[in-house]
């Protein structure tokens, strides 16, 4: 009898880990609580960095040919819209998603938590998840997990220290949480507009505002980040992603020629409502305050993993990242911010305590942002490999 995974997740990752599991003789089930690749279908509007033929394997490729989808060019750099509609939507149809069905929480079968810890009868179980979807709640069982639900769901908060500012709980319905808010801008034209955050996310924001002040002058966009530089965008030497090169050179250059306002090294410490515009008071690193008003607010301060799915297994993750603890511990050895050069690593690495789980894709990464989808795929045939060997 083959063994039956439960892919948590149908984003890249979860697709590809399905389609490898198979072509290996698992059986698997997909759950994905929204569409096929909800999160990415958030960032449509964005055009991704990396070419088609990093962000797809050979296998779905061959797979959608021989079904009779045209496929993209290898050296297309696709919008995420363009990927989902002309790879991962054709994918997910060929092998079976269960959409807007949601995974609320994962246990084993008879096993509590405090049960058989560290002992080999722990695998002697069962999983067992509890499943949400249109008809309600059932139960469903499997004998490995691949939890590839990422983190997109999970916007970090605005405030100092990674918990929420001051006033920002009761403001949350006015702010825009990363990009996916940022379909449509228009609704922030000739208006003040503040973006608080300093990576790829918010360059991506500032660029596509700095679009929207060349035809609605005065739009006033401010970008605020925590770490202090001259400069909002740290260029990598000899990008080998020109896309993504191009994206931080228009960034600072909205900043060189004086049409973004940028200041550095400064957090949010509060944030109020006043006659419909907000005020935001923010900390610098020497301890004093300032003040700026907004209309609007955009914060692109990353994702955190959602502890809670896997909370009655025993998952390790790392207390700095959240992601998994021995994959995490290799990550932090790498340095600069450059995703191609980080290494992959092996299986080994995204091994927990708990027999059988295993966080793949963003969600193992944790808060680390430089996660690419090539990554991904790397992990799931060492993965594979690593369970052959161990069956
Ligand atoms: C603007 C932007 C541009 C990017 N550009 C690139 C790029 O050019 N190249 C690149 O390699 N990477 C890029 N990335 C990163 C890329 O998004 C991630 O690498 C990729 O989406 C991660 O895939 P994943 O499958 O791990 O997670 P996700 O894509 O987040 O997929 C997770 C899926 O799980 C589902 N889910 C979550 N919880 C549950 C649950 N409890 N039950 C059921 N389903 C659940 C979600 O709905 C989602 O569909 C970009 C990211 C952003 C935000």
């Amino acid at each position: 009898m083959p063994k039956h995974i439960a892919i948590i997740g149908a984003g890249p990752i979860g697709l590809e880990a399905a389609l490898a599991a198979q072509s290996q003789g698992y059986q698997t089930t997909i759950y994905e609580r929204g569409e096929i690749a909800d999160a990415m279908r958030q960032w449509g509007h964005v055009r991704m960095f990396s070419p088609f033929s990093m962000n797809a394997s050979e296998e779905g490729v061959a797979l959608l040919q021989k079904a009779d989808v045209k496929t993209p060019a290898p050296e297309a750099i696709l919008t995420g819209a363009e990927f989902i509609e002309q790879y991962l939507a054709p994918l997910g149809k060929e092998l079976g998603v269960k959409t807007h069905t949601t995974v609320k929480s994962i246990a084993r079968e008879g096993d509590g938590k405090r049960d058989h810890i560290g002992e080999p009868e722990r695998s002697d179980t069962r999983f067992r998840l509890l499943i949400e979807d249109r008809n309600g709640e059932s139960h469903a069982t499997a004998d490995i997990i691949f939890d590839c639900s990422g983190t997109f769901l999970n916007p970090n908060p605005l405030g100092d220290g990674g918990v929420p500012a001051l006033g920002e709980g009761q403001l949350r319905d006015s702010i825009r949480y990363g990009i996916r808010d940022t379909a449509d801008l228009s609704p922030l034209a000739d208006r003040r507009t503040l973006v608080i955050g300093g990576g790829h996310t918010a360059s991506t924001i500032i660029v596509a505002l700095g679009k929207l002040k060349e035809a609605h002058p005065k739009t006033h966009i401010e970008w605020i980040t925590k770490r202090p530089s001259d400069i909002p965008c740290a260029r990598i030497a000899d990008d080998p992603l020109p896309e993504r090169d191009a994206l931080s050179e228009a960034a600072n250059d909205l900043v060189v020629t004086g049409k973004v306002h940028f200041h550095s090294g400064k957090t949010v410490y509060a944030l109020h409502q006043i006659d419909g515009s907000i005020k935001a008071t923010l900390r610098d690193a020497d301890g004093s305050f300032s003040e700026t008003q907004t209309d609007h607010l955009i914060s692109a301060t990353g994702y955190r993993p959602d502890p809670s799915l896997a909370r009655e297994l025993h998952v390790q993750t790392c207390w700095a990242t959240e992601g998994t603890y021995k994959l995490a511990a290799s990550l932090l050895g790498e340095t600069g911010g450059d995703c191609l050069a980080v290494a992959g690593f092996g299986a080994e690495t995204l091994v927990h305590p708990e027999p059988g789980y295993f966080a793949l894709g963003m969600k193992s990464y944790g808060r680390t942002p430089d996660f690419l989808i090539r990554t991904g795929r790397e992990q799931i045939v060492s993965l594979l490999t690593y369970l052959k060997r161990e069956a």
